[in-house]
């Protein structure tokens, strides 16, 4: 199936294949529950792999939608994914896809709560407390600082269940966006929600995904009517775990920890981001760039929300073309 999609690199195939199956992950899933239920999720995720593997050749068998492409307008999303990858942004930018929603969890997790309940929670109570449940508390210990000021700000606008979102142009710029929350707390700022498997790295880590900070960055830099000086990327970290029903046991997605970086626009970042935007619009002039196949990472490309469109991965492209193109 792997060489139908095109993997005919015997290496990037093998670890594909073994980022695909993910046993480590199946592993970690299985924590907690008796051991006869670790062969049969073994066998759970082999299945979810063929299925996604059909799933995958059938699409690429049919012809996909062509978007008209506007070369100089850049959306701040768009900044986030030629960040991610390069192959992800033409993709994106050229065909009508359809996210997967088991390759991007933040499909799944957008039905469950998110920050802007937990504000209208906070909101209520005035207390932390009332925004995470004792079982969540148990879990996460010690909440990081900057969730308070958060909590309690006024919202001007949330685009998660919001569906009249305003859409925010820089005209000058040809550049538009919008915040997943637009805040103000004595200062107007913007934060990105996003949701992530829990890991310990996770947890320790310093540092943000570079493109969740230049999505970011693009809001504050170029969306000048937010007024935003300053951003936050919050971080729910989640993980498959067991839990009791009245009658039964089930698997279910459950909050482990929640991690939030604060974004500046400091010299730095602002030279970071200069030079992210012109590479972009580099790109859309040329229509082309080299692709470096050695860069490729199985799984990220596993977790890559349009890896089913994607025909780079199997390391055989050494350039990206815009409109998205196999060859
Ligand atoms: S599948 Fe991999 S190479 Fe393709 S767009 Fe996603 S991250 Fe990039």
């Amino acid at each position: 199936m792997l060489k139908k999609i095109g993997f005919k690199i015997d290496r990037v195939r093998k670890n594909y294949l073994k980022a695909l199956i993910n046993l480590e992950y199946t592993e970690s899933w299985t924590m907690g529950f008796p051991n006869d239920y670790s062969r049969n999720f073994q066998v759970l995720m082999l299945g979810r792999a063929i299925k996604r593997l059909y799933k995958e050749i059938e699409l690429k068998a049919t012809t996909s939608s062509f978007l008209t492409i506007n070369y100089n307008m850049i959306s701040a999303s768009e900044v986030g994914n030629f960040v991610f990858c390069p192959v992800s942004y033409s993709i994106q930018k050229s065909l009508l896809v359809d996210e997967d929603p088991e390759s991007n969890v933040e499909l799944i997790w957008d039905e469950k709560k998110i920050l802007l309940d937990r504000i209208n929670a906070y909101k209520k109570a005035k207390n932390i407390n009332h925004a995470f449940s004792s079982e969540e508390m148990n879990k996460i210990g010690t909440l990081p600082k900057s969730i308070g000021y958060i909590l309690s700000s006024k919202i001007l606008q949330e685009n998660k269940k919001n569906k009249k979102s305003i859409i925010f142009y820089n005209k000058a710029n040809d550049f538009c966006g919008v915040p997943d929350y637009w805040l103000s707390n004595n200062e107007n700022f913007v934060v990105e929600e996003k949701f992530t498997r829990y890991n310990e790295n996770k947890v320790s880590s310093e540092n943000e995904y570079l493109n969740h900070k230049a999505e970011l960055l693009a809001q504050m830099i170029e969306l000048d009517k937010l007024g935003a000086k300053n951003g936050y990327i919050i971080y729910w970290l989640w993980n498959f775990e067991k839990v009791r029903y009245e009658n039964r046991v089930s698997t279910d997605y459950r909050l482990r920890n929640v991690k939030i970086h604060e974004v500046k626009l400091t010299p730095e970042n602002r030279k970071y981001y200069n030079q992210v935007i012109l590479n972009i619009r580099d790109f859309n002039t040329k229509k082309a760039i080299n692709f470096n196949v050695n860069s490729l990472k199985p799984n990220k490309c596993i977790n890559c929300g349009v890896s089913q469109y994607c025909h780079h991965k199997t390391g055989l492209i050494p350039q990206i073309q815009l409109p998205y193109n196999k060859k």
